[in-house]
Parts: C-alpha cells; structure tokens; sequence
C-alpha cells in the first residue's frame, strides 16, 4: 500500500477546509441526495462526499457502508486530491500497487472499484472529493464519468454557499450588534438632553424653578386664565437686608438660608402654584384659581413663616402680591408685584403689600 502524499499546499488547503466549518456537522439531505445521484449514475453500491483534515478523511455524506471517518493514511480520496482537476479512477484495486494490501481493500469494505473527483473551493483548495466505489471491479463510461464531475461541482457549490451564508449570517448579527449599541446611545443621549433640558428650567442652589421657567409657566397660567376665566395672582418676595445677612455670617449662611426659604415655598406650593427663584434673594410665586384676598393671604404665611424659620439667624422678607388682570401682559402683572414689594420695602420690610 502506498501511503497518499500531503499536497504542496497542506497547510492553505488545511486553513480552508477548516474555514468551511463543515468538519463534525450532521449529516444533510442536500449532500446526501448528492451521493445518491453519484451512485446511480455510476451503478456503484457505495459513495460518499468526503473531506480530508489533517490525519483523517472524514465523511460528509456516505451511502452504502457505516463509517464516520477513516485514517487519512487509508484514504483513497487522500489521493484524489492530488490531482485537483483529475477524475482518479481504479477500476480494479487488485491490479493497483497504490492500494494492494490496503484495508479498504482487504477489509470487511473489499473495495476494488474506486472513481473520485475532487472537490474545489473558489481558490482551487481541493477540500475532499465526491467519489464511488463498488466490490466489484468496473469502469466508467465518458457520460458517467462527466455527470460525476457535474455533481461534484454541484457538491462544491453547496460548500461555497453554506460559506456564504454563515458569513451572511454573521453580518446580521454585526448588524444587530451595531443597532443595539446605537439604540442603548440614543437612549443615553436622550437622556442626558432630559438632564440638560431639567438644568436649564432648574436654580442649582435651591432646586426651584428658575426665572425661565417661571417665565414660562406664567405665560401659561395666563392662557389658562383667559380661558377659563379663573382668578390668578402672583407675588414677588425679596429677603430684608440679605447683603447684611451675608457680610454678618458669610455667604455660605447666606446660601443656607435661601435653601431654607426654598424649602418652605416648595412645601407650600406642593399641592397648587409654583415657586421660583426670581434673582438673587428674590422668589417669584404663581397662585392659580387665587384672587388677591386668597393671595395675600397666602403671601402672609410665607411671611410670618420665614420670620421663623429655624436658621440661627433672624430672617424676614418682603412680598408683593397682584392679581392678574385679563388683558395684561405677564410682564405689566409682574410689574404691579414689583411696586408693591417696593412698597413693602419703604415701608419697613417684613411686610406683604397688594397690588390696586
Ligand atoms: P433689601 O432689604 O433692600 O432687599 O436689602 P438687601 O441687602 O437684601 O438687598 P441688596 O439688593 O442690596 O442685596 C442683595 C444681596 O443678596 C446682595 C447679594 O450678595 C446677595 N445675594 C444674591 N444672591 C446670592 C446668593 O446666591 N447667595 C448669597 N449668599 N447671597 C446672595
Ligand atoms: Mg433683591
Ligand atoms: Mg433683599
């Protein structure tokens, strides 16, 4: 028996052979119809689609006998792929030294016909082979001979494209990858204009609205107003003597103190209006479906509870109170709170005034 050389080109044939990830997969109804079609053009009892790894042939397809896979020193195909483009044909083994004393041979297979075509990747790599073979010596006529090396092409597509459709398969998966990561980006951007979109409407110091966004939610109070011709006043409270506050116990009271009247204008708008720092130590307040008596109500127990508010510090402010008139503007309405708490201030802080 001669033992079947390695190609020039072992290791690239190796490499795509391997690249196909065909070796150890289950067999399937395409290759198998294909060994069939093989067999009986030929009339031979066995065929198989083998491919030959480094020390093995194993089989992709087979019919007629029960092996996985044989050494690759035992290989006949492992000859037919040294002749890429050849047809091996022996149509009797006994008359062949290659295969005298060779174990398919003398074996439970006694194989004594074999015709084997090799099959080609796209670079040439001769992966395996489509072959046949009989216990019974024999030929092939050229029609035969011709339909086996159509469907060995043919078994050399199914390769090829199953190749192609992993690396398809890949792809889709990259894809999906990639919309993922933009997906998961999107969202952080989102959510990082929502933050941007709260810091812009937002007084860091205190976490009230700022003048923007009380600019804003006044306009629309007003809209709501009109519409439904509910009262709506708003007032403006300025803390009494603040830069005094600050030069006595230093600024950070200072900002301790306007996070502390912050907190009581939160908690006495929860329920309805709005609270805004204005400007420095001034806050703006939106009483909706609240006519000036109610308002300035509201506006002296703001008063009474910021002269009581547990800082360590006597605090007071003064507040001017007006009640929309329809017609006006925000601004004119803002206008008559502001002379009014200029009001409060001449005459004598730690007081509320009403607008006329
Ligand atoms: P008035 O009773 O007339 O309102 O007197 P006032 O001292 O409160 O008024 P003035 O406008 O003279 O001073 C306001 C002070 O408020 C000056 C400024 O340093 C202080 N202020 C403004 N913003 C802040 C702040 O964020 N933190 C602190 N600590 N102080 C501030
Ligand atoms: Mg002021
Ligand atoms: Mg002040």
């Amino acid at each position: 028996m001669l033992r079947p050389a390695k190609p020039d080109n072992e290791s690239e044939r190796l490499a795509a052979l391997r690249a196909t990830r065909l070796l150890d997969t289950p067999r399937e109804q395409a290759f198998d119809d294909l060994v069939k079609l093989a067999t009986s053009v030929s009339g031979t009892a066995m065929g198989a689609v083998t491919l030959v790894d480094e020390d093995r042939q194993w089989f992709k397809a087979r019919q007629g006998f029960d092996l996985m896979e044989t050494p690759r020193e035992e290989s006949f195909c492992a000859h037919a792929i040294l002749e890429p483009q050849r047809l091996m044909l022996v149509e009797d083994t006994l008359q062949d030294t290659r295969f005298a004393g060779h174990p398919a041979v003398t074996g439970e297979l006694g194989v004594r016909f074999y015709a084997g075509i090799p099959l080609l990747d796209g670079d040439g790599m001769a992966l395996g082979s489509l072959c046949v073979f009989d216990s019974r010596p024999g030929t092939l006529s050229e029609a035969q001979a011709d339909a086996l090396r159509a469907l060995a092409r043919q078994a050399a597509h199914l390769i090829e494209l199953r190749g192609a459709t992993r690396a398809l398969d890949r792809h889709m998966r990259d894809r999906d990858w990639y919309e993922q990561q933009l997906a998961q980006y999107s969202d952080l951007l989102e959510q990082q204009n929502a933050d941007l979109a709260e810091q812009t409407r937002t007084d860091p110091l205190t976490g009230l609205p700022n003048r923007r966004a009380f600019t804003v939610a006044l306009g629309a109070a007003i809209e709501r107003a009109d519409r439904e011709g509910l009262p709506l006043s708003v007032a403006l409270l300025d803390l009494d003597h603040f830069k005094t506050i600050n030069d006595v116990n230093g600024h950070a009271e200072g900002d301790r103190v306007l996070a502390e009247v912050a907190t009581l204008l939160k908690s006495h708008f929860a329920a309805a209006g709005m609270a805004a720092r204005y400007g420095g130590e001034e806050f703006a307040v939106l009483m909706p479906d609240t006519a000036l008596d109610q308002a300035r109500l509201q506006c002296e127990f703001l008063r009474q509870g910021i002269a009581v508010l547990p800082v360590g510090i006597v605090v007071s402010g003064s507040l001017g109170v007006a009640q929309y008139r329809p017609g006006e503007t925000a601004g004119e309405a803002i206008a008559r709170a502001d002379e009014a708490l200029y009001r409060a201030k001449r005459g004598g802080r730690d007081r509320v005034e009403a607008a006329d």
